[in-house]
C-alpha cells in the first residue's frame, strides 16, 4: 500500500497538453501577455462568472500586487488562521499586520472582533476564505463602508464557490487566487487578482509588468509577476477537467461525512454559506473526547502512510516575524489557538479511490483501538 499524500495535483492526460506546446512554438511568444495569457483570462472570467482577471505569476505577488494597486498602508486587519503568504505580503509593504479571532463555526475572521481592532491606522481588512468557507462578507462590508476601510479577499481555496447565486469572488474591492499545484485548479504556479472595472485592471496589469504604461513610460515600482504562457495554456486544459475533478471531490467530501460522522470527538468541518462548494480541503477537529490527541492521531496516520496535514497550524502569529505584535498574543486569539491544535486536513484529491477513501477512515476505528497502548 503506497502513501496517500492531503493532495496530488489533477494532470489531465499529457497528449491532451501537446496541441497547446505547439501552438507557442508556432507562434513564439513565450509570456508578457500573448495568446494562451489572454484566453485563460477571458475564459476564466465567464467560467467563474467575474468582470476582470488579471493573471499573475503566483499568488503571493497577486497579493503583494493587490495591496500596492489599492495604495494600501498603515495597518491592515487580518486572520491568523490561514497560509503564511497572506501576513508575508502585509509585511513586503511595510504594513503592520492586525490579528483577530476567528469564528469557531467557519474559521473565518469573526467579523464580531474587526471593529474593536480598528485604530486611526487602519486602512484595510484582508479576510481569508478559509477551506473554500465565504466569509460573512455582508458583515465585513458593512464595517468597511462605515470606517472607510477597504477589503482584499485572499480567495487562494475559493475557487468556483458561489454565493447567493454569485461567485464569493465578487465580493470586497479585490479578490486574489492562487492556481499553485496544491490547489483546486492549478497552472503548476500561479495566481490572479479579481477586480471590478477595467481601470483597476489596468493598473494591476501595470503594476505586475514593471509598472509599464508603454514602451516608454514606467509609472509605478512594479514587480515582474506576469503569468508565461506554459502556465496560461496549462490552465485552459485544466479548465475543460475541473467540473470532473470537483465532482470527484464532492463524493470523496460526501464518503469521508458519511464514514466519520460518528467518530466520537471527530468533527467534520461544515462546509458553511456557500450555494457551491469547491472541496478543495477536509479538515476535522480532533476534541478532547477522541481518545488520542489531535499529534498523537496525526502521527498514528502517518506511521500508516496517510499523510495529513495540520492545516493551519502553527498559527501565522506565532511565527518569529508576527509574535512580537501586540495582536498576535494567544490571549488575543482563544479560537485560532485553540483550533489551529484540533485540526487535521484529510487527503482529498480526485484521483483518490474509495478504498483510499475506506483506509483513512478505517484508521479511525483502528486508532480509537490503539490508543489503549499507544
Ligand atoms: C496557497 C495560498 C496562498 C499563496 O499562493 P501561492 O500561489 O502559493 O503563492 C495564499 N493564501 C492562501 C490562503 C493560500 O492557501
Amino acid at each position: 500500500m503506497g502513501k496517500i499524500f492531503v493532495t496530488q495535483p489533477h494532470l489531465p492526460p499529457l497528449d491532451e497538453f501537446y496541441p497547446y506546446l505547439q501552438e507557442i512554438w508556432a507562434g513564439k511568444t513565450l509570456t508578457n501577455g500573448g495568446p494562451m495569457h489572454q484566453r485563460l483570462e477571458a475564459e476564466l472570467c465567464d467560467h467563474l462568472g467575474v468582470q476582470h482577471i488579471s493573471l499573475f505569476a503566483n499568488g503571493t505577488l497577486a497579493l503583494v500586487t493587490a495591496l500596492q494597486a489599492l495604495r494600501i498602508t498603515g495597518e491592515v486587519i487580518t486572520t491568523p488562521f490561514s497560509f503564511v503568504a497572506g501576513a508575508h505580503s502585509l509585511l513586503w509593504n511595510g504594513i503592520k499586520p492586525v490579528f483577530v479571532d476567528i469564528d469557531p463555526v467557519s474559521l473565518n475572521i469573526d467579523p464580531r472582533r474587526i471593529e474593536a481592532a480598528i485604530t486611526p491606522q487602519t486602512t484595510a481588512i484582508m479576510p481569508v476564505h478559509c477551506y473554500g468557507n465565504p466569509c460573512d462578507v455582508d458583515a465585513i462590508q458593512r464595517i468597511a463602508d462605515n470606517y472607510n476601510l477597504r477589503v482584499i479577499y485572499d480567495a487562494a481555496h475559493a475557487f468556483g464557490v458561489t454565493r447567493g447565486g454569485a461567485s464569493v469572488l465578487n465580493a470586497g474591492d479585490l479578490s486574489i487566487m492562487s492556481f499553485h499545484a496544491t490547489k483546486v485548479f492549478n497552472t503548476f504556479e500561479g495566481g490572479a487578482i479579481v477586480s471590478p472595472d477595467a481601470k483597476t485592471k489596468q493598473r494591476i496589469d501595470q503594476l505586475k509588468n514593471f509598472g509599464f504604461v508603454d514602451e516608454v513610460t514606467v509609472v509605478a515600482p512594479g514587480i515582474n509577476g506576469k503569468m508565461s504562457e506554459i502556465n496560461a495554456a496549462f490552465g485552459l486544459l485544466q479548465l475543460q477537467h475541473i467540473e470532473r475533478a470537483i465532482a470527484r471531490r464532492r463524493e470523496i467530501d460526501a464518503m469521508y461525512r458519511r464514514l466519520l460522522g460518528d467518530v466520537t470527538g471527530i468533527t467534520c468541518v461544515a462546509p458553511t454559506g456557500q450555494d457551491t462548494a469547491n472541496y478543495s480541503y477536509f479538515p476535522i477537529l480532533v476534541g478532547p473526547e477522541y481518545p488520542m490527541s489531535r499529534d498523537e492521531l496525526y502521527e498514528f496516520m502517518r506511521a500508516n502512510d496517510v499523510l495529513g496535514r495540520r492545516y493551519f497550524y502553527p498559527l501565522i502569529s506565532s511565527f518569529p516575524m508576527y509574535r512580537g505584535l501586540p495582536s498576535a498574543a494567544p490571549a488575543n486569539l482563544p479560537v485560532a489557538t485553540a483550533l489551529a491544535l484540533q485540526v487535521i486536513c484529510l487527503p482529498i484529491y480526485p484521483a483518490m479511490t474509495d478504498d483510499d477513501v475506506e483506509r483513512v477512515a478505517s484508521l479511525f476505528s483502528l486508532s480509537e483501538r490503539c490508543a489503549l497502548v499507544y
